[in-house]
């Protein structure tokens, strides 16, 4: 078994994981990430990141280096997908205003190698082709155990993902399937220059169950698209899911604009979407979750990559450098974290009810969204504003008045 040459072990090196380990080192921390993956990398197409992203990529340094590979959009339109009309938007001109920091969308390689990068420079150790299988407490610490033997640090930080291994010490729940699937499709511009896009804006066309989502990547160059829709074969639980014919036939009612888009999805694979149900406890002795592991949401929000990136600031402002209490600074991270992203995750499943509305229901949300005031921000002020260190600097869900 490894030890004493590192003080805290991360398990896995996506979004999450990168992000706890660069936090850490800046902190003074010496850190290893273990990834099973034969390559650090991301699968996969644009995110969106929200200004309480931002504003920790700023604290970071990193965001002047993020918005020069992104796009900074001016607004985030939503339409109806049946008659392609205007719903309500987002002015994201004044979103920075009001939050200090940009609403940006941004290639997930382009993300992940900036945070790569990073931990590079700052020295965290960087460990590929390991695939951790299980976990235990030990003195002064805990260990991350895989087939070579083991790592042990003060801390073991769990960043792998929805069908995290260091979940089952925690809870015994299940990835909850939405029966939702989402096609992706990054293209170079030129491919839909015809096309009738916004070139400078996010939109998404919400319809009866399914959505579409366009917005342009990398300075323009790329453009692209994420096609999600309810699967009627995994309603009747078939194995076989989610395949193209299915996506072709939930886009048949769909306006011109999204079903001119469709060609350009990739379709050799597709991702299922899963949640998980929302657990208050993330730690036990010295092994705690952050990211997926611990909050995987439905999408629909766009704030799970975000999320993830905002547990591994508070963890680090919590631990403040070497020699900190760990036991201390893992419970003011239980604290505040949990109940956040349990918020997340169950108004993300909410909100994207909300989109799929057919019929009455889908005019009545029609109505509403019409009559909404697009500079009322009760609705985005909760996420959108400085992410909270404590219970108490947590926003109420919904400013009311
Ligand atoms: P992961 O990205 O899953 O990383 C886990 C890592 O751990 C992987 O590298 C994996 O190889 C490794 N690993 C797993 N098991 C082990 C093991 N046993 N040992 C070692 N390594 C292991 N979020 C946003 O913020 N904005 C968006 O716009 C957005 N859009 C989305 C659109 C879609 C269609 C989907 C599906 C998700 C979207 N998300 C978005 C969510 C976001 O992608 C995830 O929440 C985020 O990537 C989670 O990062 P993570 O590092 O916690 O987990």
């Amino acid at each position: 078994m490894t030890s004493n040459d590192v003080d805290v072990i991360v398990v896995g090196g996506g979004i999450g994981g990168l992000s706890n380990a660069l936090a850490l080192t800046r902190k003074g921390l010496r850190v290893r990430v273990l990834e099973r993956a034969q390559e650090f990398g991301e699968v996969g197409a644009g995110l969106q990141i929200a200004p309480n992203c931002t504003r920790i990529l700023d604290r970071w340094g990193l965001l002047d280096e993020i918005t020069s590979l992104g796009v900074l959009p001016e607004n985030i339109v939503m339409k109806d997908a049946v008659d392609g009309s205007v719903l309500t938007r987002l002015d994201l001109h004044d979103v920075e205003r009001r939050y200090g920091f940009p609403y940006m969308v941004i290639h997930r390689s382009d993300l992940h190698g900036t945070l790569l990068r990073a931990c590079r420079e700052a020295g965290v150790d960087l460990v590929t082709d390991v695939a951790v299988t299980g976990y235990e407490q030990a003195p002064g610490g805990a260990v991350a155990v895989h087939d070579g033997g083991g790592e042990h640090g003060a801390v073991v930080i769990a960043a792998d993902g929805l069908h995290s291994v260091a979940r089952r010490i925690l809870s015994d729940d299940e990835p909850v399937n939405s029966a939702y699937v989402a096609y992706r499709g990054a293209v170079p511009f030129d491919r839909v220059a015809d096309l009738d896009v916004h070139t400078k804006d996010v939109v998404v066309y919400v319809g009866p169950r399914c959505h579409f989502v366009q917005y342009p990547l990398r300075q323009g160059e790329m453009f692209n698209q994420v096609a999600v829709f309810e699967s009627g074969r995994a309603l009747a639980g078939e194995a076989d899911w989610g395949t193209p014919d299915e996506l072709d036939a939930a886009f048949e009612g769909a306006c011109e604009q999204v079903r001119a888009g469709l060609p350009l999805m990739w379709r050799d694979r597709w991702w299922r979407m899963f949640d998980r149900d929302p657990i208050m406890n993330w730690v036990s002795g010295r092994i705690v979750l952050t990211g997926d592991a611990a909050h995987p949401p439905l999408q629909y929000l766009a704030q799970g990559a975000v999320m993830a990136i905002e547990d591994a600031w508070v963890l680090s402002e919590h631990v403040g450098g070497a020699g900190g209490d760990w036991d201390a600074a893992l419970a003011a991270y239980n604290a505040v974290r949990t109940e956040h992203c349990r918020r997340v995750l169950t108004t993300a499943r909410a909100w994207g009810e909300l989109w799929h509305h057919d019929g009455d229901k889908r005019l009545w949300r029609n109505g509403v969204l019409r009559g909404r005031d697009v500079h009322d921000y009760a609705y985005v002020d909760w996420l959108f504003g400085p992410t909270a260190l404590t219970p108490e600097q947590e926003p109420p869900m919904f400013r009311t008045g």
